[in-house]
């Protein structure tokens, strides 16, 4: 058999214009004629294969990337939206109502944590947050209601790994759904296989690439998928997170070369964790073995695409972490920006920004320091020379001591 790689999966999907063209046409409305009205019925009750509706529904810009979507994870089918949140939040209200129950790490997405806590209790749902590398506390907090088992393959922004095989096993014994958001690794895991029931990515980060848009994306079976987009009680049909179709076009050539920019992530990522790290710095990041989770998570991997290119650094103190963002800007190394996947490096201090909506106490219990920087790095050419600029950043400010600089 052979083995599954996404990114020949991606490649090998082929889809021409209307006039030959080597990329598909852009459907550039948002309603379909019929000939007949029999078929117009037909294609309400979801029994016209092939017909388009309305673009809420689906177009075929949108199928093509839920397509290639769906080969880079392995799953029968995907459906795009207009946003991370945009996939999220339909997937786990067409999963759960009120009464129902979900156990989710704590260490996800703030805007997801913000979700879980703040506005599905409002519709009845109730969310148990948990230490996810912790088999038996996930276990434990599975209750006769519980029907989604939900985390992240690394967390943002501590990196955490979850262990997707165990989880799985645990959310098949209690007949519940496994989510998982694979933002931070594309290519890199593939959660479906190793036995996932739902994949989300915010298509926003990595798999765009160019922090021109935001888009999600929810991959799984064809059942699934169809129910979501369900006329009558599909919550992305009814809810209407729908992806503009120029969007989904410009984020499908984007895909096509992600392989390439995540080796290049991960390259660069690693070259600064393993010399950050020589130096004596806090530094975290899956591919060091000093991480907690470097064994589960190689183990998981399509090792080609690497660690990924996210990375922490504790610098000791939130001042401390926004002089040394500052001066990092200043010398045009990224940008003190929020989100991930882009050419540049962006960083940002995530207890102030992209997990401000976790409560302090919260954020200290999960060991999220406000002296933390969350790294995404970017493409760079020459990584050593990035390494040695944000070392003299770092001596300036005292964050590293000049003799301690190997
Ligand atoms: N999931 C993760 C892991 C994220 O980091 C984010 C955004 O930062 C989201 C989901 C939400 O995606 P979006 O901003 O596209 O709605």
């Amino acid at each position: 058999m052979m083995k599954f790689n996404p990114a020949d999966d991606i490649q090998d999907l082929q889809y021409f214009g209307e006039f030959g063209g080597v990329n598909p046409s852009i459907s550039d409305s948002s309603t379909y004629t019929f000939l007949s009205a029999k078929t117009m019925f037909d294609t309400f009750e979801g029994n016209a294969d092939g017909c388009y509706l309305y673009s809420r529904h689906s177009s075929p810009s949108n199928l093509y990337l839920g397509q290639a979507l769906a080969a880079m994870e392995g799953t029968e089918a995907a459906n795009v939206a207009a946003s991370g949140m945009g996939a999220i939040t339909p997937t786990l209200l067409q999963l759960c109502g009120s009464g129902d129950h979900i156990v989710s790490s704590r260490t996800i997405y703030g805007g997801t944590y913000a979700f879980l806590k703040n506005f599905a209790p409002k519709l009845g749902i109730k969310t148990t947050f948990v230490d996810i590398t912790k088999m038996d506390k996930v276990e434990a907090a599975i209750t006769p209601d519980t029907k989604v088992l939900y985390c992240e393959t690394v967390s943002n922004p501590l990196l955490e790994i979850a262990d997707i095989a165990s989880l799985s096993k645990i959310a098949k014994k209690h007949n519940i759904k496994l989510v998982v958001d694979n933002t931070f690794s594309p290519l890199s895991v593939s959660p479906a296989k190793l036995g996932a029931d739902i994949v989300i990515h915010s298509l926003t980060k990595y798999i765009n690439g160019s922090s021109d848009t935001v888009g999600g994306v929810t991959c799984a079976s064809r059942e699934f998928i169809d129910s979501l987009k369900n006329v009558n009680n599909g919550a992305n049909m009814l809810l209407g997170p729908t992806m503009d179709s120029l969007r989904s076009a410009s984020i499908m050539k984007n895909l096509r070369t992600l392989h390439i920019r995540m080796k290049q992530h991960s390259h660069n990522a690693l070259y600064l964790a393993e010399h950050f790290e020589k130096d004596g710095l806090k530094v975290v990041y899956p591919g060091l073995k000093s991480h907690s989770g470097h064994h589960l998570y190689k183990s998981m991997i399509n090792p080609e695409y690497g660690f990924g290119g996210m990375m922490t650094l504790d610098v000791g103190s939130l001042d401390k972490a926004n002089e040394l963002m500052e001066l990092m800007q200043s010398q045009k190394l990224g940008y003190l920006a929020v989100s991930l996947g882009f050419y540049k490096t962006l960083f940002s201090a995530p207890g102030t920004s992209t997990s401000s909506e976790i409560p302090i106490e919260e954020q200290e219990a999960m060991g999220l320091t406000d002296g933390l920087i969350r790294f995404s790095i970017g493409l760079d050419n020459d990584i050593e020379r990035t390494y040695q600029m944000m070392k003299d950043c770092m001596v300036e400010l005292g964050v590293l001591q000049m003799e301690a600089v190997i």
